[in-house]
């Protein structure tokens, strides 16, 4: 087909649009007078957003709480300007005067333990976020079934669905486990007071808020080995201190939660130089960030992301000096 043809089936195809949106309204007028009903409302909501899939024997379920509007661009890639970050929502075809940053935790079924991977905002994080709760109960899951719950950092993001903010601990009966470094850094006081403003102050602030009332029964995890049976914890840091990725493996099968060795991947994966303004230190999660990109990359690992689109995981491939995230096809989880 040459281009002028191409040309007029377009406006052809915006004509015959445009014509059936007309009859679409006028018979939309007549319709609850023929059918002798009212109009459907409107309804404003998702089904409820869980998603499983298997890693072997496992059972893994990713549960949505939603995604966050971040008000602003400028700023928040700190090496990048506004112009060529909107450039990249754009591509992506997201807004470009906001960041949307979904959040997407795991819920892995192994050897009969039912082990969370991090547990969103709780009720921190209305109206778009702070669904992690009903959506989880859809799944078929009670706070009460939870044996264990591993943090991969101490980000609000990833631990207020610990605790209520009126201080209600929401998992009661879960052991929860915390990385040793990631422990090391947020619960000394000598860091705690140099941060003494700002996104760290609440950081600190927060993390205290969750963990002080239940310090002395928290068990802190190692790099390098099981933190639950077929569930090993890697070190990742440069997000924070002693930020962790998690490898789960069953059989043959594997897959590695790479938490937030990215921020939304239309900006960090397809762009792995820039640094979120959320990094403790920008240079060495930049380094962790290629290291991890480049070797699931190369070994096309499937790989779940917390802060992708839902249900958030898939497979990275190369591209320019860049990757993409392509998700991985639905599956049943048989
Ligand atoms: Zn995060």
């Amino acid at each position: 087909m040459n281009r002028s043809n191409l040309t007029r089936n377009k406006r052809k195809i915006i004509m015959i649009t445009r014509r059936s949106a007309l009859l679409g309204t006028a018979a939309a007028a007549l319709a609850p007078a023929l059918a002798g009903h009212a109009a459907a409302p409107v309804s404003g909501h998702q089904a409820p957003a869980f998603y499983r899939f298997k890693v072997g024997d496992m059972e893994i379920t990713a549960i949505s709480d939603g995604y966050g509007a971040f008000p602003r661009i400028d700023g928040f890639v700190k090496n990048a300007d506004a112009k060529d970050v909107a450039a990249a929502l754009g591509e992506a075809y997201l807004p470009t005067g906001v960041v949307r940053i979904p959040f997407t935790t795991l819920v892995v079924n192994t050897a009969g333990k039912l082990v969370l991977l991090d547990v969103g905002n709780g009720d921190m994080a209305a109206p778009t976020s702070g669904t992690w709760m009903a959506n989880f109960r859809a799944a078929g899951f009670t706070p009460d079934m939870v044996d264990m719950i591993v943090i991969s950092h101490m980000h609000g993001d990833h631990i207020n669905g610990l605790r209520l903010k009126d201080g209600t601990a929401v998992f009661p009966k879960a052991e929860i486990k915390v990385g040793a470094v990631e422990a090391a850094f947020w619960f000394n006081a000598d860091n705690a007071a140099k941060a003494s403003a700002g996104m760290m102050k609440t950081n600190f602030d927060n993390a205290a808020r969750v963990f002080a009332p239940i310090a002395k029964d928290l068990s802190h995890y190692a790099w390098d080995k099981e933190v639950a049976p077929g569930i090993t914890a890697i070190g990742a840091p440069g997000h924070t201190p002693g930020h962790t990725m998690f490898a789960i493996a069953s059989g043959k099968d594997n897959f590695l939660a790479v938490s937030d060795i990215t921020n939304i991947p239309a900006l960090f994966v397809r762009h792995p130089d820039w640094a979120v303004l959320f990094d403790t230190d920008a240079d060495v999660a930049r380094a962790t960030r290629h290291k991890v990109l480049d070797m699931v990359a190369a070994e096309k690992m499937h790989v779940g992301f917390y802060h992708a689109d839902f249900p958030a995981n898939g497979y990275i491939e190369r591209n320019g000096s860049g990757y993409n995230l392509i998700p991985a096809p639905w599956v049943m989880p048989v």
